[in-house]
């Protein structure tokens, strides 16, 4: 179902791929056509931004995202990949906070704000992921876990930052474990989201698109995209094989 916001489905493929998958997966991205105000993101690994960014030349319906980005601007971070030097390759959107990028390297919510906002700078626009872990769930705490995240981005980067930004609801436990959270769980975060924003600026709120992500696969997209809520999809998993993503597109 589409929204006056659109839908987004995005794929992100993680540490995975070739450069032949990679060709592979953006020919047939290339060669489909969404439905009506369905927009595509393929998120790639760095090293296959560039021979994506080719195979989507002239795609109106497909974007190119990053899955991270440096919170410093150029200069001496060995490794790191600023958000100009992405711009440049014809970067659209850049991940920020993913739960494995938390967990896993320690970000905190003062890194994923600083990254979020040298996105911005760069004209880039930060997809800003939250979710709580199974045991803040089992807590009470999914609320205040992801009110916290969004919150920490608003502090730093103003209410006005959001208004080129989309959030990503992971929760922890769903991404990569085959668990989804169900229609009523999605939407009830999403919900409490936006009318945290709306505390802030209620048109922003009703602007941002936010997403949902965990283990969404072709046979659970079409029920979790028909919720007004869920504005699309970021999809991992599921995104490395052609058929399962287009598929997740085409239910959007
Ligand atoms: C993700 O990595 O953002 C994700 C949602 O992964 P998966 O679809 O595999 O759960």
């Amino acid at each position: 179902m589409t929204t006056q916001r659109g839908i987004l489905v995005a794929g992100n493929w993680k540490m995975n791929g070739s450069v032949a998958l990679a060709e592979e997966l953006a020919a047939a991205v290339a060669g489909f056509t969404p439905p009506d105000d369905v927009e595509v993101l393929l998120m790639p690994p760095f090293p296959y931004l560039e021979r994506v960014a080719d195979r989507l030349q002239a795609i109106d319906h497909c974007a190119l995202g990053a899955q991270d980005v440096s919170a410093h601007d150029n200069g001496a971070y060995t490794g790191e990949v600023s958000a100009s030097m992405l711009a440049e390759l014809g970067v659209r959107y850049v991940l920020v906070g993913h739960s494995e990028r938390r967990q896993l390297h320690d970000e905190d919510d003062a890194r994923v704000a600083a990254k979020f906002a040298r996105a911005q700078e760069a004209g880039l626009t930060p997809v800003l992921c939250v979710g709580e872990t199974e045991a803040q769930r089992e807590a009470g705490q999914t609320g205040a876990v992801v009110g916290r995240q969004v919150g920490a981005v608003i502090e730093a980067c103003g209410m006005q930052a959001l208004d080129n930004a989309v959030i990503a609801y992971e929760p922890v436990w769903a991404i990569g474990t085959g668990r989804t959270a169900s229609v009523a769980q999605a939407a009830e975060v999403h919900r409490q989201i936006r009318s945290l924003l709306a505390g802030h600026d209620a048109t922003i709120a009703g602007r941002i698109r936010i997403v949902y992500g965990g283990s969404m696969k072709p046979d659970n997209a079409a029920e979790l995209l028909a919720c007004d809520e869920i504005d699309g999809g970021l999809i991992g998993g599921a995104s490395l094989q052609a058929d399962s993503f287009l598929a997740i597109a085409a239910a959007a």
